[in-house]
């Protein structure tokens, strides 16, 4: 089956850490310290490729990797950074947190290439943290932490008008037959299960890409049938042409077809439901003239309401130059602009917070802080190194740890306790 949606497990490169070492000489007992720093994390990337159309690359494979960053080593050695990973997906993909939904990365328009988890930094060596007082300090920097998060890849198909309607209504047939796409066509309920793409071309620049979305029917928008998995192609798309069979070879009546279609899209998006749509009357030639003629009925019901209808036949070719010019024409008149999604999922932001859960209480007026990060973070840093001191206080800042002991009201001389840490509060200026 086409594969238009898939999730996956992203990582970037964790930060190589920071080297802990000293200078050896001869006749020299302790060398200053010469360790190097990590090397950088890599970046996880998505790009578009152009001659992809489909994300069924992410069907087998599951999780993917940027190269971690090396640790730095001795003599000022700078570890090596880790390769960066770049996934390749088709134009109009969309990359979403897989339990929010929130989008990530909208890879069309002009964003053709995003930088989706930043690899980690690589702590510095010990060589940075030497002082007048403080000549062989043992802290080196750990790197920055990878990141990792389930993603969840849809792709949305950019394209200026769709094709709707029930199946083989027609819909490919009129495909082919105005654009350079080669949709399957068949007599059958289900064949075509990629939404095809094709470019219409007409004099005056007039041009637009038609895009024809499949197997829409009944009980789409709430998953039942193959519908549903449809109609995501629909969301880019400013005009829809339903197209529906107005000889009734299936014994469906058209009008109502179009209703229950427009039902359909309601529920999926009233947003989308209630963009420009036109009638293709289609399969005209195979109309045979008793009751009422079928197209009369359309315009009658549908025209009053704004919607135009287009008696043509996909297979002789007869009214399609009237309809595509018309769509043609009402897409001029629309906003022009791509419909592009907007992040609203910040990894950066988003993992820090969740990297660094801790508590702060109030224990017999000492101020404790608790947090199993916290614990690795004093593990690795040397508060008797200057720097390290330094950083400490940056690490305390930056994760709000300082904001939330103030918020708890406390004040300069109080006695804060980080595990087996002890020390007096005292406000920087
Ligand atoms: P889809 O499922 O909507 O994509 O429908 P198809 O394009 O696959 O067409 C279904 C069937 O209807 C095929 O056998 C086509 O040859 C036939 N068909 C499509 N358009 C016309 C038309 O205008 N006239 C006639 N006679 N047959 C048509
Ligand atoms: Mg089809």
């Amino acid at each position: 089956m086409f594969a238009d949606r898939a999730k996956i497990w992203i990582r970037s490169g964790k930060g190589g850490d920071g080297h802990c070492s000293f200078r050896r000489e001869m006749y020299v007992a302790n060398g200053g310290p010469d360790g190097g720093d990590g090397g950088k994390g890599g970046d996880l990337i998505f790009e578009v490729d152009e001659g992809l159309n489909t994300l069924v690359d992410f069907r087998h494979k599951r999780k993917f990797s940027a190269e971690d960053g090396q640790e730095g080593g001795k003599r000022r050695c700078h570890g090596k950074s880790g390769r960066d990973l770049v996934l390749k997906v088709p134009a109009g993909t969309v990359v979403k947190e897989a339990a929010s939904g929130k989008v990530i990365a909208d890879l069309s328009g002009d964003n053709r290439r995003q930088i989706v988890l930043k690899g980690g930094r690589g702590g510095l060596g010990n060589q940075h943290f030497a002082t007048a007082t403080m000549q062989v300090p043992k802290y080196a920097q750990p790197g920055r932490p990878a990141m990792e998060l389930e993603v969840l890849l849809e792709l949305k198909v950019i394209a200026d008008v769709g094709l709707v309607g029930f199946p083989n209504v027609g819909k490919s047939t009129l495909l082919s037959r105005v654009t350079n796409a080669e949709p399957k066509i068949a007599n059958y309920h289900f064949t075509t299960l990629n939404p095809n793409l094709g470019v219409v071309d007409l004099d005056g620049g007039k041009g637009f890409v038609m895009a024809d979305i499949p197997g829409l029917i009944e009980g789409a928008s709430e998953g039942v049938g193959l519908g549903h998995e449809f109609l995501r192609h629909i969301e880019r798309t400013k005009m829809m042409i339903h197209v529906v069979d107005a000889a009734g070879t299936e014994g469906r009546d058209p009008i109502d077809d179009i209703y229950k279609i427009n039902e359909e899209l309601k529920a999926y998006n009233p947003e989308i439901a209630g963009r420009p749509q036109v009638i293709a009357a289609n399969k005209i030639d195979l109309i045979c003239f008793g009751d009422e003629d079928p197209v009369e009925r359309l315009k009658k019901e549908f025209e009053p309401k704004g919607i135009r209808v287009f008696p043509i036949s996909g297979v002789s070719g007869q009214g399609i130059r009237e309809l595509l010019y018309y769509v043609a024409d009402e897409l001029q008149k629309l906003d022009k602009t791509p419909i592009v999604f907007k992040q609203e999922y910040f990894p950066e932001e988003e993992l820090m917070y969740e990297e660094l859960p801790y508590t702060v209480e109030i224990e017999d007026g000492i101020y404790v802080v608790e947090g199993p990060k916290i614990e690795k973070m004093l593990g690795y840093t040397n508060l008797d190194a200057e720097k390290g001191f330094a950083f400490f206080q940056r690490f305390l800042e930056n994760t709000g740890i300082l904001d939330d002991l103030e918020a708890a009201g406390i004040q300069d001389g109080d006695t804060v306790k980080m595990y087996g840490l002890q020390f007096e509060y005292l406000k920087h200026h």
